[in-house]
This record gives C-alpha cells, structure tokens and sequence, in this order.
C-alpha cells in the first residue's frame, strides 16, 4: 500500500509499526449537531482507508473514531435556555454537566446512525470513546506537559507556551505556518482559529460561570474547568492505540491547528511522535460552491434522504472522487453515480447466469484483478478502479464469459464491495410485482372468452387490460400477465 503522508509530503509505501497490525485514529464529530454531508466524506474516507488496509494491504486493523462530546460548541448549545436546545434533548436541568450530556448523546445517536445509513459498520472499529470519558487521561498528559515546562497556569487556565516549543521543536510539521505572526505571550482560548493566530494555546480552560467543569489540583493549584479540544484526540489516541500509531486522518481543515497542536502536545507529554502518516480528505462543495447555511446548500443526510437520495448512491459518490480532490457534491452527479452504480450491478446480476461459452482464458481476469488490487494500493486511487471495472465490462460483456471465467470475476467483484460496499453480489432477484385482483379477473375473463372463441369479447377485454397497464402473454396452456 502507498499514502500520500502530509508530513512527508510525498506518495510513500505503507508499512505498519507493528507488522501484521495498523493502528488508525480518525477525529470524528463534534456532537453539537446534525453531521452535514461534508463531514460524512470525512468518515467515508477513513472507512474506505480502514477496509483497503484489510482487504488489499492483508493487515488487521485497529480503527478509532473519537466522539468530541466537549468544546466550544457543544457547550454553547447546552447552555441554559440556548435557542439550540431542542425538546427532543429532553428537559434542561441546572447541571450543565447533564444538559451537555442530553445534547451530545442525542446528537452522538443520530451520528451513529448516519454513518450505519452510510455502510460505516459499527463493528469495523476497535473503539469509539466520548472526549468526557478520557478526563484523567487528558489531566495526565498536561501535569506531564506542565511537569516538562511547556505549559504555563495564566487566570485559572493552562496553556501550552508555542513559543518555547518552536525554538526547540518543529511546529508546522503538516501545515506551514505563518510564524512571523505568532506573538510571544498571545493567548488563544478558542478551540478554532486561524492560522494568523497561531499562539499559545489552551490545554485545560478555566471553569466559567455556568459551565460543566471537572476538579485538576496542579502544583497546588485548584484548577477547575475542562479540556480543550486538542488535548481530547492526544490523550485518547495515546490511551487506546498507543502513540506513535500509524496513520492519521481527518479533513484538511484539521491540519491545523488541530494535528499541529495535538502533535505538539504528545511529544511535549509523552515524548514520542503522534503517527506515522496523516492523511487528510479535502473538502466537498456543493455545486460548485463552498457549502454554507446561507447559500441554502447545506446539507444533512437527513436533508438529503429526504429529497429521495439512495443513501448506496452518496456513498457510491462520495468514494468516486479521490479522496485527495476536491468532491463537487451535484445532483446531476448523484444520478450520474447511481447509473454507473447500477450497470456495475447489472453486469454481477448477468455473472450469475450460466452460459453456454465455455472460453476459458483466465488471464484476462488476472490482469483486472492485479489492476483492481493496484489502483486501491496506489493512494486510494478509486476513480481509477472504477474506470478498469468498465474498461473490462465493456471489452467483456458478462455473455461472452464462460462460466469459470464469471465465477472468477464474482470473486473479484466481491472483494471489490468489501471496499465500496454498495452492490449485492448475488442472483438477480425475481420482482413479484403485486397485480392487483381486479385485474386478475379481467385477465381471467378475457381468457375464458378466449377459450369461447368470444374473439370481440376477448379482444375488448385486452383493451381494459391495456388500459390498467397490463398486457397479456397467452401460451397453450394459460396466461400471464405482463406490465406494459
Ligand atoms: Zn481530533
């Protein structure tokens, strides 16, 4: 397997830390919220990256996906009589603690069951902790960080002094930094910012009026309040995969500050490296636009199932484009993918019925899968697969296939939806299509007449049947009734 490594910025051959095994942290969502179709392309990705290494890399993989039940965000919108908060919560209580629990857990709930909508099967990953659940973790990590001299305790909060750290260590590792702009002694309390902004930032936020907070006696400081966002992914990667692990993902937007920070952070704590490799997803725009609430294309799964979308069509879509480019999400582009979708389903449908051509060169079917297996082993490279997957069914038509040769190209289309997971590797189905009664008997008349020789009789009958679109197949022995 190859990967694009953002520190490296170069495509380099994966090899794993521990041999056999691949150790993956994705930054998952931030439960404030409905996921927006944007952020689903992150987890498509690191779904996709997770099955490629077992599927074509031959590894077994550890994947976690964090849940950011704590920031910002999900504090403002859990705040006593926030417009945010909505019945379905439940009833806000006067613990923030308890009203920002009812918001998380509600949106972690509706999460999880976008991403089971999307094929992310819950049981792929080795762990999904909550950010509330690794408190002591992250308390650790900044005594370890303070106890090391890169964390300073300013008005009840700690931050991490980037200054010192930039004269001893590389920080822009994934990202370059503007550091001209980074102003000795600035403070950043905000989980985001901008890169113009880059300063120290904050490990641990002091408690604030009204805010859910946990007990932190630091050199014999009380130091009551809660995690900043970076320090959540360090302590929770370090805890469950152990650092370094392998590999890294998120969307762009996470490379800094957020991957810069959390590198920072470990290696200030702990003293070793966050992950071999970090991959990173772009971004998706809707028709041509940067997706936002004012521009009204801004989308939810929900919104989008709702417009009667195939959720296997968005994931289809959505895994079309390399990961690496930008995903212009369209409509028309939805259809365009259900179409090639379906053909690709239509042609499996077609491997499964015998035929009578007993052509048996296999090595036409070794050379699509060895393409197959490349194009994924190259950094991903899904629109190549499919592009070899129509080259062949197009040089090939199922018909023309013996029948080793169809069982042969079964296999390999099944090893291909255990990475795209959108086609049902199976016989075509029989579609009973329900007729209704009053038809039948129509049908039932006609033929009666038929047998009569009541030929006008029969033939006024056909046109009723005609009209209820349905059209009448007759052999010696019976009828059949056909939709038109
Ligand atoms: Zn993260």
């Amino acid at each position: 397997m190859k990967l694009y490594n953002t520190l490296s910025k170069t495509v380099e051959q994966f090899t794993p830390i521990n041999p056999g095994e691949v150790r993956i942290y994705s930054c998952g969502p931030t439960v404030y919220n409905y996921a927006h179709i944007g952020n689903h392309r992150a987890f498509l990705f690191a779904d996709f990256l997770h099955r490629a290494m077992r599927i074509i890399g031959g590894y077994s993989v550890k994947w976690v996906m964090n849940i950011t039940d704590i920031d910002d965000k999900t504090i403002r919108d859990s705040a006593l009589n926030s417009p945010e908060w909505k019945v379905e919560f439940g009833k806000q209580t006067n613990d923030p603690k308890e009203n920002l629990k009812k918001l998380t857990s509600f949106y972690a709930q509706e999460f999880l069951q976008d991403i089971s909508v999307l094929g992310i099967k819950k049981e792929h990953f080795f762990a999904m902790p909550y950010a509330t659940d690794y408190i002591p973790q992250m308390l650790d990590l900044i005594e370890n960080i303070y106890k090391n001299g890169y964390a300073y305790i300013s008005n009840g909060s700690i931050y991490f002094n980037v200054g010192l750290w930039v004269s001893k260590e590389k920080y822009g590792k994934l990202f370059a930094i503007d550091f001209d702009n980074i102003i000795s002694g600035s403070r950043i309390d905000s989980d985001e910012y901008a890169k113009e902004q880059a300063s120290d930032f904050v490990l641990w936020k002091a408690k604030k009026d009204d805010e859910p907070f946990w007990d932190f006696t630091l050199d014999n400081q009380y130091l009551p309040g809660r995690p900043g966002w970076h320090i959540e992914c360090s302590a929770m990667g370090n805890h469950i995969l152990g650092l370094p692990f392998d590999i890294h993902t998120g969307a762009v937007d996470l490379r800094f500050p957020h991957h810069e920070d959390e590198i920072a952070q470990s290696k200030a704590g702990y003293g070793v490296d966050t992950s071999t490799f970090f991959c990173y997803n772009e971004f998706l725009e809707v028709e041509g636009k940067k997706m936002s609430k004012s521009l009204g294309n801004f989308y939810t799964l929900k919104d989008l199932l709702h417009k009667g979308l195939d959720p296997l069509d968005i994931r289809f879509s959505l895994l079309s484009t390399h990961y690496a480019s930008v995903h212009n999400f369209t409509f028309f582009g939805i259809e365009s993918a259900k179409k090639a979708r379906l053909r690709i389903q239509e042609y499996i449908h077609e491997c499964f019925e015998l035929s009578g051509n007993d052509f048996h060169e296999i090595a036409i079917i070794d050379t699509f899968e060895s393409d197959l297996k490349e194009s994924i082993a190259d950094d991903l490279h899904t629109p190549k697969a499919i592009e070899i997957v129509f080259t062949f069914m197009k040089s090939y038509p199922a018909n023309t296939l013996s029948n080793i040769q169809k069982n042969n190209v079964l296999t390999i289309f099944d090893m291909l939806n255990q990475l795209f997971d959108v086609w049902k590797i199976s016989p075509k189905e029989k579609v009973e299509l329900a007729i209704p009664e009053y038809v039948l008997e129509i049908g039932r008349q006609r033929w009666e007449a038929k047998k009569n020789r009541e030929f006008q009789k029969a033939d006024e009958l056909r046109d009723v049947l005609l009209q209820n679109g349905f059209t009448s197949k007759d052999s010696k022995d019976g009828f059949e009734l056909l939709p038109l």
